[in-house]
Formats: C-alpha cells, structure tokens, sequence
C-alpha cells in the first residue's frame, strides 16, 4: 500500500454496514472507531493515493461501492459551521448534525429530526465533509413535520410489505397534514380493518428504533434490486435518474428508492392513525392503472395525536361550508359555477365591515384608493409576464375586435398604469394605491374547495411603491398592520415564512440583481426581527422579482391557514418601465411592496367563520341585536326599540313570529345573534329591555338608550 507521509491530520469516514470489518484496517495511525449509527470514523496521519485507499476499503469492506469523501486539495480536520444565529462554531469534518446536538446537549439531540445544511433538508445523520451552514430541525419545523411524515410513509410501506408481499409501491411523500403512499395491491383491496391492522403494525416496527440508512447506488444496481422485486412502478422512477444521483434507504425490512432525508430512526414515531384509503390513477392520468393510497398522520407522542383528533372533531363543527350555509353567509350555484362564491345579505355585512376596517385603516396609513376594470388586453399581461408563465391559472381569454382579453388574475398590473399615468418625482413617493380588487383564477375543479380555494376572489390589495431609502419604513407600516388586525380578530398564533432566493439560480430563476436582493432580504428579516415577529427563512423560494412572505396564521382551535404573501418587487418597475425623477434629477425605478393582510374575503371569512365558530363578534356580527317579544302585546314596543337601534347605526331584527319565547330564544342562539332583547309587560312600562348575551345568558334588564350606548363602544372598539 502506497502511503505518503503528511503532516497535518486527515479525516475519513466510511460508510458501511459491517462494523467488524475494521480489524483488517492495518495502517500505521491513530485509529478512532466510534459508532454514530453506521459511520465508522478513520483517523490517519497519512495521506493515501486516493484509488489506492478506495480499493483497499473496498476488499477490506468486500463491498463494491463505498461513499468515500476525501479530497488531496482540500483536507481540512476541522469545518466552520454556522448557527441561524450566525455564531460559527468548529467541528470535525465529517460530523452530523446530530453529533453537533450532541455536542449541545442530550436533550436537544434526541428532539432533532433533520437538518438544514446551506439550504438543503438533510438527514440528521448524514455526515458533513465541508464548511456549511446549519439549523437543526425539529418537529416544529415545517421541514421537520415533512421529514416525520415521509418518513412514516416508509414506516408504513414496510407494514404494508409485511401484510401484502408482493406489493409494489409508487411514491409516498407528505402532504399539509401527514402522509400517504400510493401501492398496487394486485388483485388485493385494502378494507378499513385492515387499516387498524396496519396502525398496529407500524407501531410495533417503529418500537424498533430501526435507523434509516442512506445508500448511494449505482444505476445498475439500483435497476438490478427493483427487478428482481418486480416492481415496476421503482423502475419508471429510476429511469429518469443517473449515476450519482440514485439514493436507497433502507428501515428494518424495507429498502426504498428514496431521495430523502429522513428522521435518524424509527423510534421518533410514537402514534399513528390512519386516515383513509382513495384510489388514485398513476401518474394523475385516468387512462393509467388505478392505485391504491392510503392516507395517514403521525407524531411525537400520543398526547399531540389525540389533540390533533380533538381538533379534526372540533373543526368538523366548524367547517366554513356548513355554517355558511346555517349562517346564511354564502352559497354557491351550478348555474353560476363552480368556485364562484354568491355572498347573501348575511355574508355581505360582513364583507362591508371588512372593507370599512380596512379603509379606515389604510387610510390613516396614507394609502389612496383606485378602481380598475375587470378584464385588461394580452398586450399588459405580456409586459407583466402573467403571460405566459401565470397562464395556466387565467380564465382562457375572450376575442373582441380581433384582441385578446383576459379576466385579471391580479391587480398589480392595473395599479402599475396608474402609477404611469402621470410623472412622478420623488415627493410623490412613497405612493400607495389600495384596492379591494376583484380576481379571477383559473383553479381545477379537483382543486376547488369551499371559499378556501375559489375561481372569483376579493382582494385586501395595494401596492406601495417607493424608494430604497424608504422601504424599510414602508415594509415596517405593512407588518405593523398585520400585527394590528391580528390583534383584532384575536389570532395569537401567527408565523411569517420569508422565503429568500439562491445566488446560484441568479438571472434564472431570480432577477439579476445580486445586491438588491440582499439588501432588501437584510431589510425585511430586519423588520421583522425589530418587531418580535416570529418567522422563519426558507431558502430558494422566493418569487422571480422579490424576496416574499407568507403568512401563515393558526385558527382558535390549532388549525393552519395561510393568509396572505407580501412580497417586495424589483423587477416589476422595471418591465412597467415606472420612473420618478430623483433627488439628483435622474429616472430611477421604485420598488414596489405587493401586500394583501386581510387576504381575499373569501379565505379571511372562510377562516372566520372556523375561528369563531359562526359567533362573530358584536361588530361583525350580521344581526347584531334581536327583539324579541314576548307576545304579540309586545310587538309594538319591539318595534319602536328596534327603531332606536337602528338609528343609533346597531343591525337589529324583531322575531314577530307567534312563537313561545323560549323557542324564538332558541332559534336566535342558533343563529348566534350577540345580543337578544326580551320584552315584556314590565319592559314596556319602564321603557326598558331584558339583555340576554349569546353564550353567556340573561346579563340583567337595561334602559334602552344605557344598552344603546354600551353596544355603540362595544362596536366602535371592535371588541372580540
Ligand atoms: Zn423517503
Ligand atoms: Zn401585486
């Protein structure tokens, strides 16, 4: 064995599953053999030829590949990792991510599910050969949930393989919540007990802590492994990979072709439950084979899957669809469409209340307000580049007069025109122009849902467009008004998603302009940061013009919403050709902030309408106050204290139906009214009213014009 003698320390890792293997290592060296799950460490003072070691390890292994990294250029000992925080801290080359939990405490390391290495989701286990940055991921992170989930998907195929040999299986990835995976069963169905069976399965298996070892494999051998199994579907998958790129994992009994990452074992898996099972064509096309999914969730502990069942009990009382429909609030018609939401008196006094928030709002913040059409000619959307990358999601479009036009998408190009309209100094910035602006989407029907997901949608719109030096307050007003209303409508739980963009993809998947880019992504993590709002940072995801921010806000009852993107614009500007005459008297392009807080109404009170269970508060409410007579002696008087009330700008109904009070009580609970007024004899005579509050009861009897006064502030404070 040709060696060469170095002085600095070099370090090897080997990847292997045969531990024993070592004893016929026979260099002269400083041998450390410590075990982090497969990885067997190698410490020499040798520099080897690089073939020369790698044929060694391969008859000392008897294996016929090896992930060997070694480098004769670059051997380095230690690597710089560095934290979110950007604390940069040395380790070993070769190290884990959860080595370096490890390294921070016990405790830390046996939450750790995955790692982000420079940008990338990886397994936890996998080793690092260079400098990197790091964050560790656990369960609260959205990547972290993702690596569980998929990695149940996996857990699930090997019950499923120990259940129904032979079965042959697509691919399973994770979904917004959980997991499934898409098998063909042959001629075997899949019935619900089995399901049960299955959970039962799985359980045991993940009692095993079985590891999940990444392999990478060649082609031919990947092609090799999947026929002899006879599993066509793993072959269709590798035939659009190569050398170099093929990874397999393998838990207990199950190898899968996988790119991964995934958790470091089977043991982070404490409860399952299995959803459903769907059929699902191959590949999405009907004219394909029909398989079998099955759908399913898992978690950490079993304290949070019974939570989370709670939750799926509780929501299913709530679904927007169903109280909608009680509450009077929307509906829809085949004759219309689908996807196209009918909003019903009820439905609309919200929607008003809504936009009379948002004016008021908006313009305190300096914000003015424009109107524009519908439909606008292709010629606009080319310049916007809606056309042709954002055509798929347009309304095909209508010809008149030998020109295209098509139903907008979105309004910022409308408002763009607006600001061209006339020329601009730099005394008008920063300009913001606020619509509640109508859409039109093109979503496929499968995709359609409720007012979640619409083909017609109203839009909390504006654009600001103003000057770097300006931005950073700007973008400090946009997020100090998310904050306002998420006080408003009591949403405590709330995360913004800043996605940002990759240097590498420059000039093809983002606008080329390297600084821009991270000036305004500094700024915007800097707002954010300032303001103690809670985000996280996904690389790679940002929009083509701008870095980007999701809103993603929790329900009540724990259930995740995204709510709105606000996004900051650099190319836009440019492509409008928008100008403004500078202090030094040059043209120069605005940025442009894209921001929506209260989103579309039809996601924002479909939301609502979950949050509050249907009991809006007072100055939403439809109805606010309902009269109810005791008898028909009473009408009268109901009637002129509705009057009142009415005047005094409080929504307020008579129930003049010859019912008993308790039913007319009961009846306007269900339609959880905020206040019920009985009046009877004693009422009458003293010109006052009985206050019942919904969910709370009788509260007492009150003069009239003392009520009148105490709903107005409630109202007028937007109380919860
Ligand atoms: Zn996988
Ligand atoms: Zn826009």
């Amino acid at each position: 064995m040709p060696v060469k003698t170095l002085s600095k320390f070099v370090s090897l890792r080997v990847k292997t599953n045969e531990y024993d293997r070592t004893a016929g290592f026979d260099f002269q060296k400083e041998f450390v053999n410590f075990k982090t799950g497969i990885i067997i460490k190698f410490r020499i003072d040798f520099l080897i030829i690089n073939t020369c070691i790698q044929n060694y390890l391969l008859q000392t292994f008897n294996r016929t590949s090896l992930d060997l990294h070694f480098s004769e250029n670059r051997i380095s000992y230690m690597i710089n990792i560095t934290f979110p925080d950007g604390a940069v801290r040395q380790y070993e080359n070769g190290t884990t991510a959860l080595d370096i939990a490890k390294s921070i405490s016990e405790g830390l390391a046996r939450k750790i599910i995955a790692a982000n290495v420079n940008g990338q989701v990886w397994d936890a286990t996998r080793p690092i050969y260079n400098d990197a940055s790091l964050k560790l991921l656990t369960w609260n992170d959205t990547d972290g949930k993702s690596t569980f989930w998929h990695s149940s998907a996996h857990l699930m195929a090997e019950a499923v393989e120990s259940m129904f040999p032979g079965v042959k299986f697509w691919v399973g990835p994770p979904v917004e919540n959980g997991f499934y995976y898409d098998m063909d069963l042959g001629d075997r169905k899949m019935s619900d007990e089995d399901l049960v069976a299955l959970e039962k399965k799985m359980s045991e298996l993940a009692r095993k802590n079985n590891s999940y070892i990444r392999k990478e494999i060649p082609k031919t051998e990947a092609v090799k492994y999947f026929t002899d199994k006879g599993d066509e579907y793993k072959l269709d998958l590798l035939q659009g990979l190569n050398d170099g790129e093929i990874t397999f994992y393998t838990q207990g009994n199950f190898t899968d072709l996988c790119r991964g990452p995934h958790i470091p074992n089977t043991g982070f898996i404490k409860a399952i439950k299995l959803t459903s099972i769907a059929g699902a064509y191959w590949k999405g096309d009907e004219k394909n084979k029909m398989l079998t999914r099955v759908y399913g969730i898992s978690f950490p502990s079993q304290k949070e899957l019974d939570e989370y069942l709670l939750m799926l009990e509780e929501a299913k009382k709530r679904d927007h669809r169903k109280l909608g429909k009680e509450l009077g609030i929307f509906t829809m018609d085949d004759d219309v469409g689908p996807g196209l939401a009918l909003w019903m008196p009820n439905g609309t006094v919200i929607i008003e209340e809504l936009e009379k928030l948002a004016k008021e709002t908006e313009s305190a913040g300096g914000y003015k307000r424009v109107v524009t059409p519908h439909i606008a000619k292709e010629s606009m959307y080319l310049t916007s580049g809606h056309l042709p990358y954002y055509k798929d999601s347009m309304f095909p479009p209508m010809e008149l007069e030998g020109i295209k036009y098509y139903l907008k998408a979105m309004n910022c190009p409308h408002h763009h025109k607006i600001f061209a309209a006339e020329p601009k100094s730099y005394k008008d910035l920063p300009l913001r122009l606020a619509e509640y602006g109508t859409c039109y989407r093109y979503e496929q029907s499968g995709e359609l849902f409720g007012l979640m997901r619409v083909r017609c949608l109203h839009m909390n719109d504006a654009h600001i467009y103003c000057t770097k030096e300006q931005f950073y307050e700007e973008f400090k007003a946009v997020n100090d008004m998310y904050l306002k209303y998420f006080k408003i409508f009591g949403v405590d739980k709330y995360v913004m998603r800043l996605s940002l963009h990759d240097p590498a993809k420059l000039g093809k998947k983002y606008v080329n302009e390297p600084e821009l880019w991270i000036e305004t992504e500094a700024l915007v993590r800097d707002v954010l940061i300032k303001t103690n709002t809670p985000f996280v940072e996904v690389q790679d995801e940002a929009a083509f013009y701008g870095p980007k921010i999701d809103v993603q806000i929790w329900s009540i009852i724990g259930r995740e919403f995204t709510l709105a993107t606000n996004q900051v614009d650099f190319a836009q500007g440019r492509s409008f050709k928008l100008e403004f005459t500078n202090h030094d008297n040059k043209a120069e392009t605005p940025l442009i902030i894209h921001r929506a807080p209260l989103g579309t109404h039809e996601r924002f009170i479909g939301f609502l309408l979950e949050h509050y269970a249907g009991k809006f508060p007072l100055w939403l409410a439809p109805v606010q106050v309902k009269l109810l007579p005791i008898s028909d002696k009473f009408l009268n008087y109901a009637k002129t204290v509705s009057q009142q009330l009415k005047k005094a700008d409080i929504r307020a109904e008579v129930d003049d139906r010859n019912e008993k009070i308790g039913k007319k009580i009961r009846d306007t609970e269900l339609m959880k009214v905020p206040y019920m007024l009985v009046v009877g004899e004693k009422e009458m005579n003293e010109n006052k009213v009985a206050v019942r509050r919904q969910g709370k009861g009788d509260i007492g009897v009150k003069d009239v014009v003392a009520f009148i006064n105490e709903a107005k502030e409630e109202i007028l404070e937007r109380r919860e």
